[in-house]
């Protein structure tokens, strides 16, 4: 089964998290377990954590299915010796929430090199910090997302994933997201069906579908490797519906969160609805 949904709000605590997704019609969700433009946050209540594992319960959505995202302030690859500490610590809290909140996922931009170390430096700094961060916890998987290479991001390319995963210790213990916008803008085509399949083979050949533990669905603004991260509406961007027939059609992007991250959160039932109708017309026909 496809299982569709966005990153929704955890105003006012994380236990609203899965009522925001249930009132989209979500059977899916991403969300912050903290304010994700602060480094410092307090630690979840006993009484939020209890209350999140029984509304997820309640709306009957697996914790297999939510890819929780951490603060954007987070570089697990920092060139520098303060900036990297600081960063592994607060990733470290955030894998412990989601431990907390009986999860399995974390989902994180891989890193920034800020033109002081090389790439493949700053790729083995990553996984470096990931295997620090699994030593310290059990169960979570760190879930590295694909970038746009807007600035000086790595993760923009297939390899600069599986580079990262070829260091990482406990390789049961660390996935892969991929975001269609992220894709297009660092420059792999998945404007059709044809160029879905080649994209999606390259990444099945440089990563493996193995590694998939989610997908964020967003169109883009930006065109074709144009290096800059800015999602679109889905169908209102420079993809077009064509990759998310491909996506909802396709067996290998089953029970995996499929995350909206586009930009007009009142669209969110509209996309849901529409992608889930994807899905259906074309078994319809076959
Ligand atoms: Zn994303
Ligand atoms: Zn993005």
């Amino acid at each position: 089964m496809k299982r569709v949904g966005a990153h929704v709000s955890a105003a006012g605590g994380v236990e609203n998290a899965p009522l925001n997704a249930q009132a989209i019609g979500a059977r899916a969700f991403a969300f912050f377990t903290k304010n994700q433009r602060q480094w410092k946050a307090k630690p979840l209540s006993t009484r939020s954590m209890e209350a999140f594992r029984e509304n997820l319960r309640r709306v009957g959505i697996e914790p297999r299915h939510v890819l929780p995202h951490d603060s954007y302030l987070i570089n697990l690859g920092h060139p520098e010796k303060a900036g990297l500490e600081k960063s592994r610590a607060a990733f470290l809290d955030e894998m412990r929430r989601c431990e907390q909140l009986g999860l399995e996922l974390l989902n994180f931009h891989p890193g920034s090199h800020l033109k002081k170390i090389s790439e493949e430096a700053c790729l083995a700094r990553v996984a470096d910090s990931i295997n620090w961060a699994l030593e310290r916890t059990a169960g979570v998987t760190a879930v590295i997302e694909n970038t746009a290479g807007q600035g000086s991001n790595v993760g923009y390319r297939f390899e600069h994933l599986a580079a990262i995963i070829e260091k990482v210790e406990d390789k049961s213990r660390v996935g892969v997201c991929i975001d269609t916008c992220h894709t297009f803008t660092a420059g792999y085509d998945l404007r059709t069906a044809e160029a879905c399949e080649a994209t999606f083979a390259e990444f099945d050949a440089v990563v493996g579908f193995r590694y998939l533990r989610g997908m964020h669905l967003n169109d883009s603004k930006p065109d074709l490797g144009a290096r800059v991260d800015r999602h679109e509406s889905l169908g209102k961007g420079k993809l077009g519906w064509p990759p998310f027939r491909y996506i909802m059609n396709d067996p290998r992007f089953e029970e995996i969160p499929l995350v909206l991250e586009t930009v007009d959160p009142s669209l969110w039932p509209e996309e849901i609805r529409r992608l889930y109708a994807l899905c259906a017309s074309s078994s319809a026909e076959a």
